[in-house]
């Protein structure tokens, strides 16, 4: 590789060098305003899962279990999967580059849906690979139809966000199998489950059901429906072969101790998480359905946010959601996604939206 093309001190990778850093959602700016930007989940973390946190204190001073084996045989288990399809990684975002790491470089591509998960182009573009992004359809859905025709024999995946971050809307298992039938023999579909817990629609995309097929990788994460952002832990299910590539490619270590304990303690718990996330769900309804009555076109959200296709009002309007003490997220030119949160705030949320007409 040349790098002749870096200029500076440091002969940083010329593609690394042109790429944007990884925007986090806004901070809230004070004690009175929330924070609406980063899908976080809004409710308090369980008492079992904050005493499962402290008691791993004691095991500090050691390296975690590098094969997480403990949590592989429980969500093994939960989803009905072997072991060995399963690779954990510091959030599902690091089992993702982790994963396109280990499958792709320069002169492959990558084809995925745009507007989606800011964190795409970035993970495509670690590898060296070129990213190939299909614009979605205006109601918010991956247009699959454009998807397919652009993959070519440099194709190494095809990304799925499902539900789409930041959109809402899901895929259907029908477009899903279609799909993977498209695709070519070495090509294989991404699907990024991360809200996957917030889906309501039956039609939704079942990837865990395709397993079978090699070409099948599915991602979740602990930290939206789990509540466990700020610990740092997702995981692929995928083709045992791939399982242990991403392994390979994973830092030592990466998911520590605590997260371990963590994950443990809300899967045990997991009744009174889905629970929570029933009543995020019965919010997101109703925000939808006041949204779209006062005006808004707002798409299917099986996700915890809705999205209001702003256009070119999007930085003018996410201007008078922080007026009103809500910092959303503003994706000029194309819309703003407001996390659902607590009954409470999502009425902020809906006053201040209804200043808008
Ligand atoms: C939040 C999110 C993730 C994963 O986040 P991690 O915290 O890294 O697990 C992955 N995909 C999408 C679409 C997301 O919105």
């Amino acid at each position: 590789m040349s790098f002749e093309a870096a200029a500076g001190p440091v002969p940083i990778r010329p593609e690394i060098a042109a790429l944007a850093a990884y925007r986090p959602g806004g901070a809230a700016p004070g004690p009175d305003a929330v924070k609406l930007s980063s899908n976080e989940n809004p409710f308090p973390p369980l008492p079992s899962v904050a005493e499962a946190i402290a008691e791993s204190a004691a095991h500090l001073p050691l390296y975690p279990d590098n094969a997480a084996a403990q949590l592989t045989t429980e969500v093994a288990n939960w989803l009905d999967v072997s072991a060995e399809h399963l690779s954990f990684g510091a959030g599902s975002v690091s089992v993702l580059m982790h994963l396109l790491n280990a499958i792709s470089g320069p002169g492959d591509e990558i084809v995925f849906p745009w507007r989606s998960f800011e964190a795409y182009p970035l993970a495509v573009n670690v590898p060296g690979a070129t990213p190939v992004q299909i614009p979605l359809l205006t109601d918010g859905r991956h247009d699959l139809e454009a998807m397919c025709a652009a993959v070519t024999e440099r194709t190494r995946a095809v990304l799925v966000c499902t539900p789409n971050n930041p959109t809402g809307p899901c895929v259907t298992h029908e477009e899903l199998t279609d799909l993977l039938a498209q695709l070519p023999e070495r090509t294989m579909l991404v699907v990024d489950e991360a809200y996957i817990e917030f889906a309501t629609d039956p039609e939704a995309a079942r990837p865990l059901e395709l397993l079978d097929d090699p070409r099948i990788a599915v991602l979740r994460t602990f930290s939206k429906a789990w509540g466990l952002a700020g610990f740092r832990i997702g995981y692929g299910i995928t083709h045992p072969t791939l399982a242990a590539a991403i392994r390979t490619v994973t830092p030592p270590f990466s998911v520590s101790v605590p997260a371990q304990a963590a994950a443990l303690a809300t899967l045990a718990a997991r009744e009174k998480l889905l629970a929570q996330v029933e009543k995020t769900i019965a919010e997101r309804d109703r925000m939808v359905g006041r949204m779209r009555g006062l005006g808004f076109d707002v798409p299917d959200s099986q996700g915890n946010f809705v999205w209001l296709p702003a256009a070119d009002q999007t930085d003018r309007w996410a201007a008078h959601f922080a007026d009103h003490g809500l910092i959303v997220r503003a994706y000029a030119p194309d819309g703003i996604r407001i996390t659902v949160s607590t009954p409470e705030i999502n009425d902020r949320v809906l006053d201040a939206a209804a200043g808008l007409r």
